[in-house]
């Protein structure tokens, strides 16, 4: 049979892995780290378990399709629930906003708390539906590189509607026309940092996110995002993929202009597919050093990156669920430091995302795993300690004042994902969480194909390749791929 090798176990190659294998392929998988996810693992300090990465959970249905392609019922193998809230939101003021998964309920909570008409609510989400009704097919579902994508007929439906996609404004000056409450139009406007982009510069397009949250829901794995990881791993080694961990790939041998093979610092193995799943710009940087060189994607401005404090906290709040959310006084300030100071705002919004809400075998009892996160620039050289040491005070303050608790005394044990780190744990280039931003209106088409177009038999899946960052889009980047292998 033919063989296939993937650099990187990211869910991205660990999916590519399952579609390949149903294809009839032998694959094996080369890991430099010790374990498989990549950015989507988990670590245990003392009784307590977090999920490392990832913990918004959107578009299962990618994740079923995998077992279904292999013949299996994905029910017998990974689980997980519909939340009823997709997040607890609280500003400073003292007001608080659930976002109910229920559309009716959320405009009446949005009327209720902050006096916004209820229609403001359906409008949104009915235009965030639209532009994925018109988009998805094209730039989620097929690669951007092929002709035929330009050429069929959906294609052809959007360009008639370009107007109402967005592209023309920024995701801010939309929210702006569709809200009178600021609160609403910074809670429209956090969507942009599911893909760490700027919202006061990436394009209305993607407006498209909150379709995902609420027209089709956020979910949550019973057993924790990691197991979107673990259950994938397993599937795939059932089908005969073969994983080789702490196993560095050094170089990507290409022949003639054909991917042939991979080094590392102890073996030289041939293929006749080369995946890589490492993230691109270090791939070129590194693997294929000695190949030409795309300047113009490798030199696209990075997502953000996220400072994270995983915290073992012992006691429980009712207050909280499983995403919270504590908004900045001035949101606009925050990612003038993010994206143009490259530094951290004195007033932060603190994401706290809890799983032993939901699994309570996370957190010892009457306690629970806050995994406290904050969007923070890309790493270009900054003095991190100093920033860090300044946004854990900032931080504290926040929640202190918020939840009108001394929180540092209840913080029992203390682990920091820094963007350093990041870089260091998955070679993300600048520890950026999703690869490119997507805060200029062409970056959609300033990624990597899914394959190489000067190297043949060498393909690209992943987050910082076409479609884009996230699980859902990262599962979709290696369905693209294998459809076209
Ligand atoms: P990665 O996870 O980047 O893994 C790449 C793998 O390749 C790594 O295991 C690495 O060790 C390996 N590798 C690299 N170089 C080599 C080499 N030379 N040889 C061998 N192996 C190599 N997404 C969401 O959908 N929802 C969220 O809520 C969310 N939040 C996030 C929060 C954080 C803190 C982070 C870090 C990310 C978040 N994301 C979220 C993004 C999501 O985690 C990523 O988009 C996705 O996991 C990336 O997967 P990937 O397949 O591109 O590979």
């Amino acid at each position: 049979s033919k063989k296939a090798i993937i650099i990187g176990s990211g869910i991205a190659g660990i999916s590519a892995s399952i579609r390949l294998a149903t294809k009839g392929y032998e694959v094996d998988v080369f890991e430099a780290n010790s374990y498989p996810g990549g950015k989507l693992s988990e670590i245990e300090i003392a009784g307590y378990r977090f999920d490392a990465g990832p913990s918004l959970f959107t578009l299962p249905d990618q994740v079923e399709e995998l077992f279904r392609i292999a013949g299996k019922n994905p029910n017998d193998f990974f689980e997980y629930i519909k939340l009823p809230v997709a997040c607890h939101y609280f500003w400073e003021d003292g007001k608080k906003l659930n976002a109910y998964a229920d559309i009716d309920r959320f405009a009446k909570e949005v009327q209720e708390v902050l006096g916004e008409p209820a229609g403001s609510i359906k409008i949104a989400l009915q235009k965030s539906s639209f532009i994925y009704e018109h988009l998805s097919p094209l730039f989620m579902h097929r690669s951007l590189h092929k002709w035929e994508t330009w050429t069929n007929p959906e294609a052809l439906k959007s360009y008639l509607k370009m107007g109402k996609l967005g592209i023309f404004s920024t995701m801010n000056e939309a929210n702006e026309k569709l809200f009178n409450n600021p609160k609403l139009v910074q809670l429209f406007n956090r969507y942009a940092t599911y893909n760490g982009s700027n919202p006061y510069e990436t394009p209305a397009t993607l407006n498209i996110i909150p379709h995902l949250e609420f027209n089709i829901g956020a979910f949550f794995p019973k057993k924790g995002m990691h197991d979107i990881t673990l259950s994938l791993f397993q599937l795939s080694k059932d089908l005969g993929v073969t994983y080789f961990f702490n196993q560095k790939v050094e170089e990507i041998i290409v022949e003639n202009k054909i991917a042939t093979g991979i080094k590392t610092s102890n073996e030289t193995k041939y293929a006749d597919l080369i995946i890589n799943n490492m993230d691109m710009v270090n791939a070129y940087k590194t693997i294929l050093r000695k190949q030409k060189q795309p300047k113009l994607l490798l030199n696209q401005p990075k997502s953000s990156s996220a400072l994270i404090f995983y915290w073992g906290i012992n006691r429980t709040f009712q207050e909280l669920d499983l995403h919270n959310i504590f908004f900045s006084d001035n949101y606009l300030e925050e990612f003038d430091h993010i994206f143009k100071k490259g530094s951290i705002y004195h007033d932060p919004t603190v994401y706290v995302n809890i799983t032993s809400v939901y699994k309570p075998d996370d957190a010892p009892k009457d306690c629970m795993n806050w995994f406290t996160m904050i969007n923070v620039p890309n790493n270009q050289g900054q003095d991190w300690d100093k920033l860090i040491a300044e946004a854990r005070k900032n931080i504290l303050h926040k929640l202190n004042r918020i939840l009108k608790t001394d929180i540092e005394p209840l913080i029992e044990v203390e682990e920091i994902l820094d963007p350093r780190k990041i870089e260091i744990k998955t070679s993300s280039a600048q520890g950026a969480l999703y690869g490119n931003s997507s805060n200029n209106k062409f970056s959609a088409f300033l990624r990597h194909a899914n394959y190489s177009s000067k190297i043949k038999n060498l393909y690209f899946c992943g987050g910082s390749v076409h479609p884009g960052g996230g699980i859902p889009l990262c599962l979709l980047s290696s369905k693209i791929m294998c459809e076209m292998i």
